[in-house]
């Protein structure tokens, strides 16, 4: 069964995309549930720097998942989930949780997109801060924020688990995981015991770094410890991007033994062979 577990939708502030085209989009693809995942946070254009309140964010999900109510009325051969996509930030950790226990989701996507105060899912920040610090320095606090996420971890699966190379590969050639094998493994083992899973994403397969997150090789690690739950997601943000590179990262998947998908339901992960 061929699902997409990371899209966003008119809600997030970085994406326009039509709740019906993306699920008539899903359908065409032969996609059978997909799961809607918006960002809590808004983003100031002005300053570059991501703001949360609680408040306004409870008010968004209730009227995302009224929507996706509505929606799935009228679409019953599809299932639309109803998701989110929180970015770590160590102030709003707290805040945070009280959203995702209260908005009563059914899948909960964890993401790193900052290092030192600077969101590097964006080229008009990342570059920025990629030319000035050495590779070593801004990867590896990529993934010590990696770290902190899982330890604290009220998410269900790490999404793009190596996106500071979307950008970064700009700066310092191709990622190569084995040279974070120290702080990746103990990450990938944590994840594990704390029953975390992994995304597929499919986002950059054919633009910026030409990859899917995480590399084939840290697919390969998570697959050799264990590691329970895998999802994909395209990371779509237009209609026309949702299931897109999908074979390929299959494919991927499987070379790496990655034997099933995880769907979620209020939290609940069920298995599907690939
Ligand atoms: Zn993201
Ligand atoms: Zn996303």
């Amino acid at each position: 069964m061929l699902i997409d577990y990371h899209i966003h939708n008119h809600f997030s502030p970085d994406s326009e995309s039509d709740t019906r085209k993306i699920v008539k989009k899903a359908l065409e693809r032969g996609i059978r549930e997909i799961c809607i995942t918006n960002h809590p946070e808004l983003h100031d254009p002005k300053t570059g720097k991501d703001i949360f309140d609680l408040k306004k964010a409870k008010k968004i999900f209730r009227q995302i998942k009224e929507e996706i109510r509505e929606i799935q009325k009228e679409y019953p051969q599809i299932k639309i989930g109803f998701g989110m996509e929180m970015g770590y930030h160590k102030g709003w950790m707290q805040n945070l949780k009280k959203l995702i226990e209260e908005a009563d989701l059914d899948f909960v996507l964890g993401s790193v997109h900052v290092v030192s105060d600077v969101i590097i899912s964006s080229h008009l920040f990342a570059d920025d801060l990629y030319s000035k610090t050495d590779e070593e320095t801004a990867y590896g606090i990529y993934f010590k924020n990696m770290k902190e996420l899982v330890q604290w971890g009220h998410i269900d699966v790490i999404a793009h688990f190596d996106i500071c190379k979307k950008f970064g590969h700009k700066f310092y050639g191709p990622f190569q995981p084995e040279k974070y094998k120290n702080q990746i493994l103990p990450i990938l083992k944590l994840m594990k015991t704390k029953g975390i899973g992994l995304e597929l994403n499919t986002k950059c397969m054919k633009n910026r770094c030409k990859e899917i997150f995480p590399h084939p090789t840290i697919l390969r690690w998570a697959a050799e410890i264990g590691l329970e739950h895998f999802t994909i997601g395209s990371d779509a943000h237009k209609a026309s991007e949702v299931g897109r590179c999908f074979n390929e990262a299959l494919r991927i998947a499987k070379k790496a033994k990655i034997r099933t998908l995880s769907t979620y339901q209020k939290r609940k992960p069920a298995k599907h062979t690939i």
